[in-house]
């Protein structure tokens, strides 16, 4: 009998296991898009010029940062159906700010990485992100990488990050037909980190947009790297065969 943790033997499928990325700072920068499209909903909407300007989106879902911009731009809670109604226009406007963001690309070790794990039939490649579903998808199309994720969590799903990584870690296990896979998540800030840890997955954690390898630790990420050009080193944490 193999140790617990062992990797499979190559060749083998190995157990089930879910690996689940955040998008933005992880898999690519968007080149601002999001923010000028944030930009421009609230000068439509609202007639507020350059209400972004003052919040930080790193790990914040996109209801988080839509209420946050409503209360610092009119000093207000969102009404019923608001935040909704805000986020239908927002990801219609980022559809077009995303087609011609010239700032837009994949992190270093994408998409090669992807591939690599695409190729191991038990890992399920899934999202957690605070993006919006359809905001989400429109990033991942036009870098070419949506194809490699079949499920996820989102902020349409919950404002909250934690909540949305223990929905992507359910629809993982459903899609792996086994209800105790292990969960692994992969992001860039603390907020990952974190929502990782509520919901009872391990966590590696990316350098890529600045974030403190202490405070990346001392959240609890089990593992911090550069970026994710490390294949093995990626592997490795997801325990599963690199050959
Ligand atoms: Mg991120």
């Amino acid at each position: 009998m193999k140790p617990a943790g062992a990797p499979p033997a190559r060749g083998r499928p190995g157990p089930a296991r879910i690996a689940l990325f955040d998008i933005d700072g992880t898999l690519l920068l968007a080149g601002g898009a999001g923010r000028r499209a944030l930009d421009r909903l609230f000068e439509r909407r609202y007639g507020v010029v350059g209400a972004a300007a003052g919040i930080r989106p790193h790990g914040m879902t996109d209801p988080a940062i839509l209420r946050q911009m409503l209360c610092g731009a009119l000093g207000r809670s969102p009404a019923a159906g608001e935040l909704e109604a805000l986020a239908l226009e927002y990801v219609e406007l980022l559809g077009a700010e995303i087609a011609d963001a010239p700032g837009f690309r994949l992190m270093p070790g994408l998409p090669d990485l992807l591939e690599r794990l695409a190729a191991h039939a038990n890992l399920h490649l899934g999202l957690a992100t605070g993006n919006l579903a359809r905001a989400a998808q429109l990033k991942l199309s036009r870098g070419g990488i949506d194809r490699y994720f079949a499920f996820g969590g989102f902020g349409s799903d919950a404002e909250d990050r934690s909540e949305l990584t223990r929905i992507a870690c359910a629809r993982g296990r459903a899609r792996a037909r086994d209800g105790s896979a292990p969960a692994y998540v992969i992001g860039d800030t603390v907020h990952d980190v974190r929502a990782a840890r509520a919901a009872g997955a391990e966590c590696l954690a990316v350098l890529t947009t600045g974030a403190s390898p202490e405070a990346l630790r001392q959240e609890g990420a089990r593992r911090v790297l550069e970026d994710l050009r490390d294949t093995a080193a990626v592997l490795d944490f997801l325990g599963v065969d690199g050959s």
